[in-house]
Order: C-alpha cells, then sequence, then structure tokens
C-alpha cells in the first residue's frame, strides 16, 4: 500500500515539475525577442551610436574635409594604425603650404581605443557605427580615408595676396639685413687680421 501512495506521489510531483517547466517555456513563445537574428534582420538590425566599428572622415558641407596634416593622431596610435603621407602645395599667393596626399587607416590593427580621435584638434576623424567589415583578405582592410575628390583651393582675396607680398617683401628685406650684417662683420675681423 506504501509503494502505490508513493507511486502517486511521485507521478504527481512529476507532472506538477512538467507543468511548471512548460509554464516557462511557454511563455518564452510570447515575450518579445530581447537578441537579434543576424544576418536575417540585416535589413532593421541596428548597432548603437556608440559603437565603434570603423574610422572615417568627417568632410564639411561644401566636400573639404578637415586634417590639416598635423600629424596628432598618427603618433597617439599605439599600435601604427594610421598612416600619413603628406605633400608640399604653393598657393596661389605663392607661399608653401604642407597638405594631406594619403590618409591610411588599417581597420585590421585598430583596436578601437580612440586615442586618435581626442587628439585630433580639429575633428577630423570619427568612428562610425557600420560592423558589417568583412573581407577575405587583409589588404582590403587597409582603407585611404581621403578618398573624395578635393575641390580645388579658393582663389585669394585682394587682401590675402596685399598680405603675402608684404609678407615676402619683409622677408627679402630681412635676408638682405643679414647679409649686410654679415659682410660687415666679415670686413671688420679682415680689418683686425690685418692690424695684428
Ligand atoms: S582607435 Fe586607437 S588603434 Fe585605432 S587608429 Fe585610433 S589610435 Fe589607433
Ligand atoms: S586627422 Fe586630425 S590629428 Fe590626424 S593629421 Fe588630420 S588633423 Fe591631425
Amino acid at each position: 500500500m506504501g509503494s502505490v501512495k508513493e507511486y502517486f506521489s511521485s507521478l504527481g510531483t512529476g507532472i506538477a515539475s512538467l507543468v511548471k517547466g512548460l509554464t516557462v517555456t511557454g511563455k518564452e513563445f510570447v515575450t518579445p525577442k530581447i537578441t537579434e537574428c543576424y544576418p536575417e534582420n540585416r535589413d532593421q538590425g541596428v548597432a548603437a551610436e556608440r559603437f565603434r566599428a570603423e574610422l572615417h572622415f568627417v568632410y564639411n558641407e561644401d566636400g573639404t574635409h578637415r586634417c590639416i596634416c598635423c600629424s596628432a593622431c598618427e603618433r597617439a596610435c599605439p599600435n601604427g594604425t594610421i598612416t600619413i603621407e603628406p605633400k608640399m602645395v604653393t598657393t596661389a599667393t605663392g607661399a608653401k603650404k604642407k597638405k594631406l596626399a594619403k590618409y591610411f587607416y588599417d581597420l585590421g590593427s585598430c583596436t578601437f581605443c580612440q586615442l586618435c580621435v581626442t587628439n585630433c584638434p580639429t575633428q577630423a576623424i570619427a568612428f562610425d557605427n557600420d560592423f558589417e567589415q568583412a573581407v577575405f583578405s587583409r589588404g582590403k582592410l587597409v582603407k585611404q580615408l581621403n578618398n573624395r575628390p578635393e575641390p580645388a583651393e579658393p582663389e585669394p582675396t585682394a587682401e590675402e595676396i596685399a598680405a603675402a607680398k608684404a609678407a615676402e617683401e619683409e622677408r627679402q628685406r630681412k635676408i638682405a639685413a643679414a647679409k649686410a650684417a654679415k659682410a660687415a662683420k666679415d670686413a671688420a675681423a679682415a680689418k683686425e687680421g690685418d692690424k695684428e
């Protein structure tokens, strides 16, 4: 008699446990999903705004970028992910100016520390949250960030031309003064030598 009672008691416990488990499972059928079904939901999937996926250049409305080629980001990067190639150009006023030729970023070695972004004085670079970056070769992870055609340099204003001319005249005057001073010094030294 005792074993029959035990049998039905165990059966009751088993059924109660089964109902409890099915209730938990059943709830999951009606609870909103909190996981992402990637890549099925590729069209609706949105990465968080602050997610750091890839470095890119910030472009102004007129199509120009903000990089002044100071190399602060290149120096700040702890693992040589950024390589900057500068070039010297002559502006319309005749002045020499250092400009950016090529800006390379190797996504394959970036640790997303953001030191480059925080050290940039002109907010020329930023991270986007485009997380789909899979490629078939490492070489494709090296990207040139200044990848848009550069607008032509704006024509200098009359004031800029006058200022450049005045600066050049001042430079020539200083060179002439320095040469004259050196010649006078050499002559004085020669005179002293003759006396001895
Ligand atoms: S996020 Fe860090 S590792 Fe990546 S390029 Fe910038 S400084 Fe270098
Ligand atoms: S991106 Fe910024 S820090 Fe880097 S070279 Fe350009 S201006 Fe300088």
